[in-house]
């Protein structure tokens, strides 16, 4: 590879973990010692930066997490951050280190960061999108969410088993404050009866008339509802739906965070490992405060201002899918 004239860069992982976090800090520091580029990690999301806890990312301290989920480099939120004596500090790490360029793995409001920083500090600062929920401009897939919705999967398939034996009626809550796209996927990969997303307002008293038309014909039905849904989550489902169908045995199962562990699948650690190739590619070229997504398998960048949460983005033929697959 051409050699690079960024002689060191910086890299954190902040806001909530995901799996394929580690594969992307991977790509990152092989692509740098590739083209004689140094890298030091820092510990905790901006805290680290703050605090100057950090560590040099050699080729071996990335040996063996490619398949690892969470993140060595650990991960924070840090509201000191949000202050400019917090930002101060973190530049008097940068000045120390003599880095030239700064990676961030993390979600919109860890992009909001590094603008923060970067209207302080001239350093060139890239992005990568982590987090489950898949809710960002600029990528068709963020590091985590593959992942989640096979972790979803995999759980859906195990609850079917014990629902079929008992003819029972699931309600099972999946991760999603915002957005329901985790829900929208796994539904239809778990072969999913109805859900309930954020996103739509109208969809409780559909999935009752629904749960209605569906009387003794089907001995299992699962149920995913988004914990942002306004419905206010699996329980309550539960219990609205027992009431209008007493006739029905009706379970919960909050799937909660074991949706943010274990090991990332092929195809995250495969995107992941893209991203962090290109965003040290995006370094070297001079880019700066732009995200790195990977959009038709090509590599993407969005400017972090326009890196943003889209919540409101429905697939209607996925939910129209979902609809006739369920029935
Ligand atoms: P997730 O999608 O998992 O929530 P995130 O990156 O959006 O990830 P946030 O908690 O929103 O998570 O942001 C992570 C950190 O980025 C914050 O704790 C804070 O340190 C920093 N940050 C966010 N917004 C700003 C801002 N406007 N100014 C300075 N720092 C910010």
């Amino acid at each position: 590879m051409e050699k690079a004239t960024i002689k060191k860069i910086g890299i954190i992982t902040s806001g909530g973990d995901s799996p394929g976090m580690n594969a992307c800090i991977r790509a990152v520091v092989r692509t740098c010692l590739a083209t004689d580029i140094q890298v030091v990690g820092f510990y905790r999301g901006y805290d680290g930066l703050i605090d100057d806890q950090h560590v040099e990312l050699t080729t071996d301290k990335v040996s063996n997490i490619i398949h690892r989920g969470g993140t060595i480099l650990k991960t924070a939120r840090s509201p000191r951050f949000m202050t400019k004596e917090g930002i101060y500090m973190a530049i008097n790490t940068i000045k120390k280190h003599q880095l030239d360029g700064f990676v961030v793995i993390g979600g919109d409001g860890s992009f909001k960061g590094a603008l923060a920083l970067s209207e302080l500090c001239p350093i060139q600062l890239v992005g990568c999108p982590g987090t489950i929920d898949n809710d960002l401009v600029g990528t068709d897939f963020t590091i985590g969410y593959d992942t989640a919705i096979n972790t979803v999967v995999d759980a859906v398939d195990k609850i079917r088993d014990t629902a079929e034996s008992h003819d029972r009626l699931f309600v099972v809550e999946v991760m999603g404050r915002d957005a329901g796209l985790i829900a929208l996927r796994s539904a239809i990969g778990s072969g999913a009866e109805a859900m309930l997303l954020p996103e739509r307002k109208d969809d409780f008293e559909s999935l009752i008339s629904k749960i209605k038309s569906w009387r003794n014909s089907k001995s299992s039905r699962i149920v995913i509802v988004a914990e942002g849904d306004e419905s206010g989550g699996a329980i309550k489902v539960a219990d609205a739906i027992k009431k209008e169908c007493p006739s029905l045995d009706v379970r919960v199962s909050i799937l909660g965070h074991i949706q943010r562990g274990g090991n990332p699948t092929c195809m995250e650690r495969v995107n992941a490992s893209l991203m962090g190739y290109h965003a040290v590619k995006a370094l070297i070229s001079g880019k700066s405060k732009v995200m790195i997504g990977i959009i038709n398998k090509q590599p993407a960048f969005t400017p972090f201002k326009d890196a943003v949460k889209h919540i409101n983005e429905l697939y209607p033929e996925m939910l129209e899918i979902l609809d006739v697959l369920g029935n």
